[in-house]
């Protein structure tokens, strides 16, 4: 058991509300581009699990799965939600035409040009992973290797309900805190985050709708509309450790 696991609610919907109000203060207004991703890219789907599953047990009401959009629509919410926006068309021109990018996230290029070649392929198979980071054996498994947080980044876009992305911060405080380091093993990784955030929803007698519920970016402005699933799991954790005004 771990960090998460031992935080009190009211620390973590502290911790939670603060990185939504560092994003929404910062250039990029992450918080943002959350929403759009959401309302736009993202359907929920009926929870198919059977009633022994941990999210069945708990009132899942379903979840998130990346509706068949194109590569294109990816690549365009990738750079709005993970790059600045001075950087944003410069990378997708990198990444689409092979022009020249010297900036912070030309790591980014690589993973994402392997991506528009195989696309069809791997949303055929993320969409046929139905279940959450929640569910039992749910965290799905990434075989790519990850050597970067721009592969994180997009893997976490990919399975918005089931892959936590970091940072070079959160990063830091991850390995602080005891968990593995991403970069040594990304699914390990995930699988102790959500076996935290099963602890800590048993402990505190949440149910998924009300765990989802811990992170309310929609409260902050009204550009941003209250997700009909609630919020993707991967956001909630994501926010626990991580802050745009701490990177
Ligand atoms: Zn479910
Ligand atoms: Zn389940």
């Amino acid at each position: 058991m771990g960090h998460i696991a031992e935080l009190t609610l009211s620390t973590l919907g502290e911790r939670v509300a603060a990185s939504n109000r560092d994003s929404l203060d910062g250039s990029q207004q992450y918080v943002i581009w959350e929403s759009r991703a959401i309302q736009n890219d993202y359907e929920v789907i009926p929870c198919p699990c059977a009633l022994t599953c941990w999210c069945a047990r708990h009132g899942c009401q379903g979840h998130y799965r990346i509706k068949p959009i194109t590569f294109e629509q990816f690549l365009g919410r990738y750079v709005q939600l993970w790059a600045p926006p001075n950087a944003r068309q410069i990378l997708k021109r990198a990444v689409l035409d092979n022009a020249k990018f010297e900036g912070r996230q030309r790591r980014a290029v690589q993973p994402l040009q392997w991506l528009g070649e195989h696309w069809d392929m791997v949303v055929a198979q993320i969409r046929s992973h139905t279940r959450s980071g929640l569910c039992d054996e749910g965290v799905p498994v990434i075989t790519e290797s990850v050597t970067h947080l721009y592969d994180a980044k997009m893997w976490s876009q990919l399975y918005y309900d089931g892959i936590v992305p970091f940072d070079t911060g959160s990063r830091a405080l991850i390995k602080r805190l005891g968990y593995v380091d991403p970069l040594n093993d990304f699914t390990a990784f995930n699988r102790q985050l959500f076996a935290d955030l099963r602890i800590f929803a048993e402990r505190h007698g949440l149910s998924l709708t009300e765990l989802r519920r811990l992170d309310l970016p929609w409260t902050l402005t009204a550009d941003i509309a209250e997700p009909a699933g609630g919020q993707p799991l991967s956001r909630l954790l994501d926010k626990i450790l991580y802050s745009p005004a701490k990177k």
